[in-house]
């Protein structure tokens, strides 16, 4: 038996966030008109923080059906992300949940009533003018993607060539390790020109300390390291994110870290 939301909580949560995603990287707008006037179109999910029934994600066996129907259970996301939390459960736990909910509230507390211009001014920082290498004290203050750049295009899963890429995903770091990179990040050692790639990335332990780098490859880096837990990293197609465990002297148990990144790649256009 499934403990499903009413509409009346999925209206609720839904309106708690202004009808946006939840999920810090997206914020995909989830409302908008249908081609019939008297009606709207809805792409967003209620989804259950602890699933609605046995053997689903994050199910926990202590709360009762009312508990799991609540709209406290409930978080709104794009109909892509809430297939995404659900998929990989052990990457996006409760807690995690709960703080992107917290999260997507407070930003839209903060917005009811702005303009357009106020708001995409008050929720991020915005992207760098300069590639380099850049560290944040936290998921909240990494720039999102921009949307455009002049000189360039970019297409959802492709890289700098066109060709299909994976962009989103985990990197595994072993703290015996040196620099690791992407695996067949498709950089190129000539026309550095041609494209450039933005990369969002965090350690899956907020206290877990990573150095952040670029170079041509794990053997030939090329400029300053930047050692934090959440950071960015802007450069052209020659150059491709590396990391590695950072030493620290008072270095606790872990023997590996994994780092969760989304990328994006932008063409030259004329
Ligand atoms: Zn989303």
């Amino acid at each position: 038996m499934r403990d499903d939301f009413s509409e009346e909580v999925k209206r609720t949560v839904a309106a708690r966030v202004g009808y946006r995603c939840s999920r810090p990287a997206c914020r995909a707008l989830t409302s908008g008109p249908q081609v019939d006037p008297a009606k709207a179109l809805n792409v967003g999910v209620a989804a259950h923080i602890t699933a609605a029934s046995p053997g689903g994600p994050r199910y926990d066996p202590a709360r009762s059906a009312e508990e799991r129907r609540h709209a406290n259970n409930a978080i709104w996301l794009c109909q892509t992300c809430g297939k995404l939390v659900d998929n990989d459960q052990t990457k996006f736990t409760e807690v995690e949940l709960r703080q992107w909910k917290r999260n997507a509230e407070a930003e839209a507390l903060t917005l009811i009533g702005k303009t357009e211009v106020a708001s995409v001014e008050t929720s991020r920082p915005s992207w760098p003018k300069s590639q380099g290498v850049y560290i944040t004290e936290s998921s909240e203050t990494i720039p999102g993607f921009p949307r455009v750049l002049v000189g360039y295009r970019s297409e959802n899963s492709k890289d700098f060539w066109g060709g299909s890429f994976a962009c989103r995903g985990t990197l595994r770091l072993f703290d015996s390790h040196g620099w690791a990179g992407i695996s067949d990040f498709p950089n190129t050692m000539n026309g550095c020109s041609a494209g450039v790639f933005m990369i969002r990335w965090r350690a899956a332990h907020p206290d877990a300390l990573i150095a952040s780098t670029l170079g041509y490859s794990p053997e030939l880096i090329l400029g300053e390291t930047k050692i934090g837990s959440f950071g960015y990293m802007y450069s052209n197609n020659c150059e491709q994110p590396l990391f590695r465990f950072a030493d620290s002297p008072d270095s606790n148990e872990s023997t590996l870290v994994d780092i969760y990144y989304e990328l994006k790649f932008w063409q030259a256009t004329p």
